[in-house]
């Protein structure tokens, strides 16, 4: 059965969509069969990967709303082993319609039971709320994967999403894990990054991944080519850090 991870933060801008899109490329490239869900309504995951937003007719809505199966939204990216189901912008509706539906949090997960044995790993790339999508990404998955920026603030908040894990795991999905947390746009030149990287170790003691995202440009300019790094440009030091980053998350099972 397909482990199932999310990754999120309710911070924007923390390469929640960048860790998705390409920890999973090199998931694929390394022979695992993978899917990419997103549920941001943004839909960076889906554009980052070559799909036109404006036609494209059913996405993830369809399947949280309207009951749609997953396998009719799922579409072929350029990796052999990789696939996605996308978001449109029509997603931003679904956060107020979930507000009345019956169990309005195990939707996404009810939806997985059907396709879960046909993947090895199922990532799920989350809005930048805590609110009822995000909500069910956590109640679906195995496991939270958590970027974290290396910034000034980057503690800031991660109460409040430690409080949700835990609210999450005593009331929708006790099975529910810390994949683990990965710093991100680390800049070695500031002593300030590696004040944040201290901080977050000591926050989250032996969760933290080895690897460790340095900025790098071609990381931020590969989604306008609809590419994962992997394809964009194999030989970035980009490229190099997010396989390792893979090669660590393969390495938990
Ligand atoms: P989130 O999904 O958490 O909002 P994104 O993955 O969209 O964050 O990243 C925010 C911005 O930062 C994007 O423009 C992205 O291309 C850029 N970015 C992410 N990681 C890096 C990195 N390691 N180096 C340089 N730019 C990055
Ligand atoms: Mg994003």
């Amino acid at each position: 059965m397909g482990k199932i991870i999310s990754i999120a933060n309710q911070k924007g801008g923390v390469a929640k969509t960048t860790t998705a899109v390409n920890v999973a490329a090199f998931m694929a490239m390394e022979g695992k069969k993978v899917l990419i869900i997103d549920i941001d309504p943004q839909g960076n995951a889906s554009s980052g990967l070559g799909i036109n937003r404006l036609e494209t007719e059913y996405c993830i809505y369809d399947v949280i709303i309207n009951g749609v199966s997953l396998d009719a939204v799922t579409h072929d990216t350029e990796l052999e082993n990789l696939k996605i189901v996308p978001a449109t912008i029509q997603l931003a509706g679904a956060e107020i319609e979930l507000v009345s539906a019956i169990s309005r949090e195990s939707k996404l997960k009810k939806a997985l039971r059907s396709i879960r044995d046909r993947y090895d790993y199922i990532l799920i790339d989350c809005p930048p709320s805590l609110g009822l999508l995000t909500l069910n990404a956590l109640t679906a998955a195995d496991s939270l994967l958590i970027p974290i920026q290396c910034e000034y603030y980057a503690l800031e908040g991660l109460g409040q999403l430690m409080n949700t894990y835990e609210l999450v795991r005593k009331h929708l999905n006790p099975h529910l894990e810390i994949e683990g947390v990965v710093l991100t746009m680390f800049d070695a030149r500031t002593n300030l990054a590696i004040q944040v990287v201290d901080e977050v170790k000591n926050y989250f003691r032996g969760k933290v991944f080895s690897t460790i995202i340095p900025r790098n440009v071609r990381l931020s300019e590969a989604p306008s080519h609809g590419k994962p790094v992997s394809l964009y440009d194999p030989k970035s030091r980009g490229a190099e850090v997010y396989h390792e980053l893979a090669k660590e998350v393969i390495s938990h099972d």
